[in-house]
Order: structure tokens, then C-alpha cells, then sequence
């Protein structure tokens, strides 16, 4: 199943579920090696490694909270130790909460912007680094920054900050052949998008988009393919909406 190993090392964090296993699991048949990484759910990252391995690929779990500095480190430490070196970053790991400027907690305002924006900022600084010659970061933004429905202030800022913070790492990292983009996911399939809404919202939600239907993870996993792999290698500092065309 796997094509020929290209030699490449990708951690990719927040792989357990949803969209991050579906890119571990694509990259590993693309023929990255690949770090599974998560937060919590230990039995999910080995299942998503054993069915890597399963097909002929080269993959191992990493717990790390991407929130807290020292994490990140170890993760990066881990690849590096099991592997030799990083090639690839995917920041996928990520929370939603909803809530309107009036109503938002502050306790949930701080996590959101600890996981979806400090985490990706650990990894990033690690990234920085230590990605070897010719290496991709490839971020996770989200549509609903060209969306901006009500509710979704927090969030939404947090996704903003992570598309500002591509443009500018693309910048600082010139001269070493490493490229830096984002990935806009629309509505996708997975327990982040899906979990609180009745399925008359989801329903009309999936029909917002002019394609009529909900992203799946394989399709953002396609997306963050082509800018890990050589036919993405001209792309730097953008940020590419993958929605159907909701926005
Ligand atoms: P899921 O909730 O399905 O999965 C989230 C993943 O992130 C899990 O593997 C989880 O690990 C991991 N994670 C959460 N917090 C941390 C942390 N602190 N450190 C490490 N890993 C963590 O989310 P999706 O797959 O839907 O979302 C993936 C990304 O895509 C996110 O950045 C999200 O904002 C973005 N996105 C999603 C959209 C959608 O409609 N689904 C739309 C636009 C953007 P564990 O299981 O161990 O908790």
C-alpha cells in the first residue's frame, strides 16, 4: 500500500482521531515515516501506528500535550531519537468551543488559545529549529475565518492568529528551503465539528457549501499530502481553504 519510503520524517500532532489520523495515515502511504502524536487518547494513536504498519508503513505514537513547551520538545526528542531527524510538521492538533463575545468563559477562552495557538506556536519554535534542509510545515487554520458566523469570535481568532503566524515563520525561515503553509478545512466529519449539533445542522451546515456535502478527513488529508510531497513544493506562505467552496 505504501509508496516507495521517501526517507521523510512527519510528526503529526493530534493524530489519534479524526482529520490528524486520516493525514498520519495518508502521509505513511505516501511513504513518510510518521510520529503519531496525542494528547489523551493512547489507544486510539496505537490503533491508527497499527494499521500504518499493517499496510507496510513506518509509524510511532508520541504523547505530548502541544500546549505545554516541554512537551513539544519531547516530542520532537522522540522523532529524532527513534528516527534520525524531522522533515515535517503537521499542526493539526486542535480544540473547538463556541461561544458569543458576550458569553465567553474565560477558562475556555484560555485553553482555546493555549492548544490551537500556543500548541501550534511550541511546535512550531521546535520546527524552527530543528527541520531538516527542504523540510514543510503545514499548519491548520479553518474557513471559518472567511466565515466569521456569530459564536464563533474566539475561535475563529485563534485560527486567525495561526495564519498570520505561517506567513511570517515562511519569512523567517529563508535560506533553508522550508516552506510554510496552512490548511483551511470547511465543515469536516469528525467528533470536533459533529459533537453538540442537532443533524438538522448538520444537515443544512453540509449544504452551505456549493459540493452539497461535509468534508471528510480523507479529503483534508489530500489536501496536506500535496503540500508535504514534491508536487507541492512550490507553494510558501499560503493559506489553502479546503471546503467544497463554502467560502
Ligand atoms: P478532533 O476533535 O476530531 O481531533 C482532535 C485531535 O487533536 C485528537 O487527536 C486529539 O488528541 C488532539 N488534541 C487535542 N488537544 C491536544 C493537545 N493539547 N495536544 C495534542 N493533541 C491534542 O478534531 P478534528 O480532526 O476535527 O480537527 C483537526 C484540526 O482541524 C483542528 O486544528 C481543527 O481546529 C481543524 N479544523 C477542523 C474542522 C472540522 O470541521 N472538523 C474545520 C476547520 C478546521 P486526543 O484524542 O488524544 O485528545
Amino acid at each position: 500500500m505504501n509508496e516507495q519510503a521517501n526517507n521523510q520524517v512527519a510528526i503529526v500532532t493530534g493524530a489519534s482521531r479524526g482529520i490528524g489520523a486520516a493525514v498520519a495515515k495518508r502521509l505513511a502511504q505516501d511513504g513518510f515515516t510518521v510520529v503519531v502524536n496525542y494528547a489523551g487518547s493512547a489507544q486510539a494513536a496505537e490503533a491508527v501506528v497499527n494499521e500504518i504498519v499493517a499496510a507496510g508503513g513506518k509509524a510511532i505514537s508520541a504523547q505530548a500535550d502541544v500546549s505545554k513547551a516541554a512537551d513539544a520538545r519531547r516530542l520532537f526528542d522522540a522523532a529524532e531519537q527513534v528516527y534520525g531527524g524531522v522533515d515535517v510538521l503537521v499542526n493539526n492538533a486542535g480544540i473547538m468551543n463556541l461561544a458569543t463575545v458576550a458569553e465567553f468563559k474565560d477558562d475556555e477562552f484560555d485553553r482555546l488559545f493555549d492548544v490551537n495557538v500556543k500548541g501550534s506556536f511550541n511546535t512550531m519554535r521546535e520546527a524552527a529549529k530543528r527541520l531538516r534542509h527542504g523540510g514543510r510545515v503545514i499548519n491548520f487554520s479553518s474557513s471559518v475565518v472567511g466565515l466569521l458566523q456569530p459564536s464563533y469570535g474566539p475561535y475563529a481568532a485563534t485560527k486567525a492568529a495561526i495564519e498570520a503566524a505561517t506567513v511570517v515563520l515562511a519569512r523567517e525561515l529563508r535560506g533553508r528551503q522550508i516552506s510554510v503553509n496552512a490548511v483551511a478545512p470547511g465543515p469536516t466529519a469528525t467528533d470536533l465539528f459533529l459533537t453538540g449539533k442537532s443533524d438538522e445542522l448538520v444537515d443544512r451546515l453540509a449544504r452551505l457549501a456549493p459540493l452539497e456535502r461535509l468534508g471528510t478527513p480523507d479529503d483534508i488529508a489530500a489536501a496536506v499530502a500535496f503540500l508535504a510531497g514534491p508536487d507541492g513544493a512550490w507553494i510558501n506562505g499560503q493559506v489553502l481553504r479546503a471546503n467544497g467552496g463554502i467560502i
